[in-house]
């Protein structure tokens, strides 16, 4: 009998684990499990609309999926139908990847003013997750502001820039795009809490707000004027180096010339955000970079601070994992404690046949291919674990037994293709990859067609 194993969560690293163990020899069989109808997690309700290419990455997806020996069990949400211990039981080993869905908090006065939104929200609503299809962002007034400095950051302020013709042949959905295309906002004001240097938004991406249709880019020149840890700091560094020269160019021209712009400053972190029912300004201080006896270069607030009128904020500061019951977790890094994907319980040794990969692994940073290496990592002890003897036992139970029992409404891969079909053949006469269905009630429909 081979061994068989969960994989709670589809995105990137649920599926390239899956794959690795689907392919090992001798195979293991894969059951993976995914709260939403829908799979692919970020790639499909994260990546921007406006950058379908990154999406390609779903074919290796759908030939995981093609091979023997993998179930795919939608709409099923680990600690609600099904809990820790339960698959414990039925699995050799149990692989967690799902992700870090929640948002960082920034701790400031006004964060919770109607108006201030977590990027998080905004993403989710514009890329059709169905659990945020009722928010309802007003876009009408002159100037939104986001903080931070990551590709979340820069990938909201281009989506809030985009035109019509950028939008209509995308995966966002149709609301989305009608609030965009008829928002009132001119200014989108991106918030860098430390210097140019520091940013984590990567050149690729910089550069794609030089060349939007609808918007210009402005930098003013005395923001890129470095301090010699910056200086230091830049010097080999590749991307800063590029990011720097980038900016120096954009601040020389000076332009603006379309509808909208996306203004950058940095060494810039709002200290509140004011309003008296709903946002209506953010009251930032200037930063100056300190370094710490580790070296790291740190904002440290002055006390020169300004008032900027916006009506919409989106704090995007990064994602934070959150707890599955029955399972441990490190509440200051977000993550489950682990040695490289070995689940460490709280004596600090590791639960046998309990793994985890990807951001609930090792904190929400890295590129979809990231997840790939990550998952190998947590995969190789699965199978030194097997090799080792140290899976197991299981019950010979099958989980839909157990599923059925709790009035699990499964979504089984051909359920997702249902779907997948569905929403290509809406998109087709639009030129769109898909228009996607995003609401509970029209997946599940599909699915069970
Ligand atoms: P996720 O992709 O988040 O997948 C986790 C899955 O687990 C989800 O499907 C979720 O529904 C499911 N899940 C959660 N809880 C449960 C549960 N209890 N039971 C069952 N299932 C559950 N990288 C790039 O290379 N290019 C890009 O353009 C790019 N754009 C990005 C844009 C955004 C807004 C974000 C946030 C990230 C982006 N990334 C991009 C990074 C990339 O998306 C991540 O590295 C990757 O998705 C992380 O993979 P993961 O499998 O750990 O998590
Ligand atoms: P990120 O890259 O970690 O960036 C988070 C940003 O928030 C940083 O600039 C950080 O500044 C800032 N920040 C944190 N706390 C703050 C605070 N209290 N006040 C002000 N600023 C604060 O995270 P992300 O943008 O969420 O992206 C997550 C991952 O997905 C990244 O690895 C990213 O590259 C990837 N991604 C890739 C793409 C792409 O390839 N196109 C697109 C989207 C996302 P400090 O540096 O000062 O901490």
């Amino acid at each position: 009998m081979g061994l068989r194993v969960a994989v709670v969560g589809s995105g990137p690293a649920g599926f390239y684990a899956a794959g690795q163990l689907l392919s090992a020899d001798p195979p293991f069989e894969v059951d993976l499990f995914e709260r939403l109808p829908t799979p692919w997690g970020l790639v499909r309700l994260g990546v921007a609309p406006d950058h379908p290419n990154i999406k390609v990455v779903s074919r290796v997806f759908e030939k995981i999926a093609a091979r023997p020996g993998f179930r795919f069990f939608g709409n099923v949400e680990v600690g609600r139908h099904v809990a820790h211990d339960e698959l414990a039981a039925l699995y050799d080993a149990v692989i967690y990847a799902f992700g870090a869905e929640a948002d960082r908090r920034m701790g400031i006065p006004g964060e919770d003013l109607p108006g201030s939104w977590p990027a998080t929200a905004f993403v989710a609503w514009y890329n059709g997750h169905p659990d945020y299809q009722a928010l309802d962002f007003d876009l009408s007034c002159e100037r939104a502001v986001v903080v931070g400095n990551g590709n979340v950051a820069i990938d909201v302020a281009r989506m809030l820039a985009l035109t019509e013709p950028e939008l209509a042949t995308t995966d966002a959905t149709d609301r989305a795009i009608e609030a965009i295309v008829g928002s009132g906002i001119r200014e989108i004001l991106v918030l860098g809490r430390r210097g140019p240097v520091q940013a984590a938004f990567t050149n690729p991406e910089l550069v794609e707000l030089t060349e939007l249709a609808g918007a210009d880019l402005l930098v003013d020149p005395a923001d890129l004027e470095l301090d010699p840890a910056s200086e230091r700091a830049c010097e080999g560094d590749a991307m800063a180096e590029r990011n720097l020269a980038v900016l120096r160019d954009v601040a020389a021209e000076a332009r603006t010339r379309k509808r909208r712009s996306i203004r950058l400053r940095f060494l810039t972190s709002p200290v509140a955000i004011l309003g008296h029912d709903r946002v209506e300004a953010v009251e930032v201080a200037r930063n100056r970079l300190e370094e710490t006896p580790e070296g790291r270069l740190v904002a440290v607030s002055s006390a020169e601070r300004e008032t900027i009128p916006c009506g919409i904020v989106l704090r995007s500061v990064g994602y934070t994992g959150t707890p599955l019951p029955g399972l441990p977790f490190d509440e200051a890094r977000g993550v489950i404690p682990n040695a490289g994907g070995r689940v460490l319980g709280t004596d600090g040794r590791p639960l046998p046949g309990v793994y985890c990969a990807g951001w609930i692994k090792r904190g929400p940073t890295g590129v979809i291919g990231t997840n790939k290496k990550d998952a190998a990592e947590t995969t190789g002890l699965v199978l030194a674990d097997a090799a080792a003897g140290t899976l197991g036992p299981r019950s010979q139970r099958d989980v839909t037994e157990l599923l059925a029992s709790r009035g699990a409404r499964i979504v089984d891969y051909r359920g997702w293709e249902a779907i997948d079909e569905a929403e290509r053949a809406r998109g087709e006469p639009q030129s769109r990859p898909r228009v996607k269905l995003c609401s509970w009630d029209e997946l599940l429909e599909t699915a069970s067609t």
